[in-house]
């Protein structure tokens, strides 16, 4: 079996992710990466997913993104609450943590080489996601490119790297109907930007929007649930969250 990093963040995406390398033979060193998080919840689920996926080895490495501040999923900018579908999209949200994902496969990069590994897992999405620029294929690939460039195993062409990312082109829904179909537990997954104080999600962030229409349009329930109360909504309809968005060219 061949060895492969993957970056799990105790989401909803990167739980799927991992369950598609494991199908696809992978032996799974995980790497999740305490960055500064508002919250703990999310690095609590990812170890419970750890578990779950079996993985070889678990690392969580503290890169303290906070210092710089920044993002609302960092510093004291307030999580955006109750948008819409074409709010969501409009532009880059303030969610977004400056150049996230090129420090976290440059850390996954890292500890591949050192395992002798060639293959990273990456649970981005670039059709029901907030906009982020380091979730689009456009960065996959240039980082592919960069990590050949980067380090003495690709030099020396006795690693070709290759930075999966499964989940780039599926609609939040097709990510929860291919996970349940490999039996992913999504009770063990923590999505919300901004939990009350013992986890439970708010509701009306970004990103439980996002879950909330994935498992409405995956016609599956949400087994996290808790969302009496909270003031829910479906987001309106907006090129992004329709099947055409696939074909949109970032
Ligand atoms: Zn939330």
């Amino acid at each position: 079996m061949k060895n492969a990093v993957l970056l799990l963040s105790g989401g909803l995406d990167s739980a799927t992710c991992g369950a598609i390398a494991r199908q696809e033979g992978f032996t799974l060193y995980a790497l999740t990466v305490d960055y500064g998080q508002r919250h703990h919840f999310e690095l609590e689920a990812a170890r419970r997913l750890a578990r779950a996926l079996a993985v070889r080895e678990h690392r969580i490495v503290t890169v303290d993104l906070a210092q710089f501040g920044g993002s609302a999923l960092t510093g004291e900018i307030d999580v955006p609450k109750d948008r819409a579908g074409h709010e969501i999209e409009a532009e880059i949200p303030v969610t977004y943590v400056p150049a996230r994902n090129t420090v976290l496969l440059a850390l996954a990069l890292a500890y591949a080489e050192t395992l002798g590994a060639a293959d990273v897992f990456l649970g981005v999405n670039a059709v029901d996601y907030s906009g982020y620029p380091d979730c689009r294929p456009q960065f996959i690939e240039a980082f592919a490119g960069l990590a050949n460039l980067a380090t003495k195993a690709g030099v020396e062409g006795r690693a070709k790297y290759t930075i999966h990312a499964p989940l780039v082109q599926l609609t939040k829904a097709e990510i929860i109907r291919r996970g349940l179909a490999l039996g992913v537990d999504y009770s063990l997954t923590h999505t919300c930007y901004d939990p009350d104080p013992t986890g439970k999600p708010c509701g009306r962030c970004d990103a439980c929007t996002l879950r909330r229409k994935g498992f409405a349009e995956a016609g599956a329930r949400d087994p996290l649930g808790g969302w009496e109360g909270t003031h829910w909504f479906l987001p309106c309809e907006s090129p992004r969250f329709s099947d055409r968005s696939r074909e949109k060219v970032f």
